[in-house]
């Protein structure tokens, strides 16, 4: 059975950058998140596509209309945590208590409760059972905060969606896309690789997951819309992975729509549950 893909966004701002403490108090008159957005639900829009929105607690929190708007054009409300704190840097209890009050934030706001999850910078692991029970405990359906990349992930990772076994049992987990290479799995759904590999990389990538009836679950951030928008001072690489070439994701999107049909991860759980 054909399926879709998958379009994730991780709602934040252009300085929700791990590690990168020293512009958390950004005013209110440089946040950009909102008009990205717009122009994100503009164009979603306009391509009859939907998508998957992480959205991070304390950017709901500031801005109430955000998750209203993007529930208002029938997409998915997930939660991407509070405070963009690595889940690693967490305690049990304070992992908990962000998804609490996210999920509560972002349930009064819309309506939705979040059933899945993704940390900042994939920083959950099998290594952390604790937080996947949490997950499951707390009626979370699914996680996609495992990437199976050198770096930030386990490159050894399953690259296609499975159901955890023990810690967090019956939870989905959804990896992002990544192109296997002679070297090692490269990141071609999102971030620095989907801004800088051709575009007929990524279609090939995508259509070999769609070969074997697996959806490619690609990623991204209301920042990569904005090419000349403001920037966190980085070093050289971990800039570019962070905000690429002086060149927006919307042409690329485009592309893409025009191309693959996209639906809800949730869509995608209750598709797979209901087949099996
Ligand atoms: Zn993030």
């Amino acid at each position: 059975m054909h399926c879709g893909n998958i379009l994730t966004v991780d709602v934040e701002d252009w300085y929700h950058i791990c590690g990168a403490d020293a512009v958390a108090d950004v005013p209110r008159t440089q946040w950009r998140v909102r008009p990205n957005i717009e122009l994100l639900l503009d164009l979603l829009e306009e391509c009859n596509q939907k998508a998957t929105f992480f959205i991070l607690g304390s950017v709901a929190e500031n801005d109430p209309e955000l998750a209203p708007r993007i529930s208002a054009h029938g997409h998915e409300i997930a939660s991407h945590g509070y405070s963009h704190r690595l889940a690693t840097s967490l305690t049990s209890e304070e992992f908990r208590g962000e998804l609490f009050r996210t999920g509560q934030i972002l349930e009064d706001q819309t309506g939705q409760r979040p059933i899945g999850y993704r940390a900042p910078q994939w920083s959950l692991s099998e290594s952390m059972p604790w937080a996947f029970e949490i997950l499951r405990e707390t009626g979370y359906r699914y996680d996609s905060s495992l990437n199976p990349l050198p770096f930030v992930g386990n490159p050894s990772g399953s690259r296609i969606a499975y159901r955890l076994e023990g810690a967090g049992q019956g939870l989905w987990e959804i990896p992002p896309l990544v192109a296997e290479s002679w070297m090692c799995n490269l990141p071609v759904g999102g971030g620095w690789g989907f801004r800088f590999f051709p575009l007929s990389m990524i279609f090939r990538a995508i259509d070999a997951f769609n070969a074997d009836a697996q959806p490619a679950v690609l990623y991204l951030h209301p920042r990569e819309l904005e090419a000349e928008g403001p920037r966190v001072a980085l070093p050289f690489f971990r800039s570019f992975y962070t905000y690429g070439r002086r060149t927006s994701a919307v042409l690329r999107l485009k592309e893409l729509f025009s191309r693959y049909r996209f639906i809800t991860i949730k869509e995608q759980i209750d598709l797979w549950q209901r087949a099996s």
